[in-house]
């Protein structure tokens, strides 16, 4: 087998400390990209003998609302240490009565409703070494990994936490919670659950060539879908620190069941296909 370094994953996960504080042997990396620095130092691991690097999406503090958080750099750094897959656990609300707090949902499909993010590589600004970027549009009529998909949901089934197959996510500014209004518009829209980060995350990934999948727990259910609630932070807090332990053996049965990255398959990998980037990727 070939020998690697400390720094270098294969895997990367995106989310709160809760999924690597009890890991032995993590090595903490401080990376910087031509976007800035990401949400904190990158954390290098092993789970079932995959290399596997931790970014705690809001940062360890947890000090990054979800419109500050520097998505480019998150992707780029975990590109350069050499990851090829991205698992994104994310807390959501659920729009629909059925879809709990508790629920564990897969999406297949996302709107974007943000408003103030970039959400491009390739946007025609110079990098620092001059070399500027080509203007491309690359095709993300499906936005997650289906192998990391088939991988997630496998893994939630082996826990007996029968997960949501599917199912749409719509990705809201924030940092503020919907109104009613929104909520009972998203609910009619036929969408599944709302959350704050999705998005640009999984397109950036798309644009770096690298396989995503969204992995929603949800908190809460949405403003517009309980009569008489409206969802609170604290309450999103409790219920997630309910399930962080299943949802960690969740996502670390997902690591074991992804295909190897070397020889990933999906049309994650032929994003750029017919395309000159202009730039090199890490
Ligand atoms: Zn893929």
């Amino acid at each position: 087998m070939a020998e690697t370094s400390n720094a270098q994953a294969d895997i990367g996960v995106i989310g709160g400390s809760g999924f690597y504080s009890f890991l032995d042997d993590v090595t903490e990396i401080t990376v910087k990209t031509p976007y800035g620095s990401p949400s904190d130092s990158i954390f290098v691991g092993e789970v079932a003998d995959r290399r596997v690097a931790f970014l705690p999406r809001h940062g360890r503090r947890h000090h990054l609302p979800p419109h500050r958080i520097n998505y480019r750099a998150n992707l780029w750094a975990l590109r350069s240490l050499g990851v090829r897959q991205v698992l994104g656990p994310c807390a959501v609300g659920g729009l629909r009565p059925e879809y709990g707090p508790g629920t564990l949902l897969v999406p297949d499909q996302l709107v974007d409703r943000t408003k103030s993010r970039v959400q491009t590589f390739f946007d025609g600004e110079p990098l620092p070494d001059g070399r500027v970027p080509n203007v491309v549009h690359l095709t993300f009529a499906d936005p997650y990994c289906p192998a990391g998909r088939k991988a997630a949901l496998a893994a939630a089934r082996g826990r007996d936490w029968e997960p949501v197959d599917g199912g749409t996510m719509v990705v809201i500014e924030g940092p503020r919670f919907s109104t009613r209004a929104e909520s009972r518009w998203h609910a009619e829209q036929g969408w599944a659950v709302v959350g704050m980060t999705g998005h640009p995350e999984a397109v950036l990934a798309r644009e770096l060539e690298l396989c995503y999948t969204s992995i929603a727990l949800v908190t809460d259910l949405d403003a517009g879908t309980e009569a008489g609630e409206a969802v609170s932070h604290g309450e999103v807090m409790r219920v997630f620190g309910e399930n962080i332990g299943r949802l960690r053996e969740v996502l670390f049965d997902t690591i074991r069941e992804l295909p190897d990255g070397r020889g990933r398959d999906c049309l994650c990998t032929m994003a750029h296909d017919g395309w000159n980037l202009g730039i090199d990727l890490p």
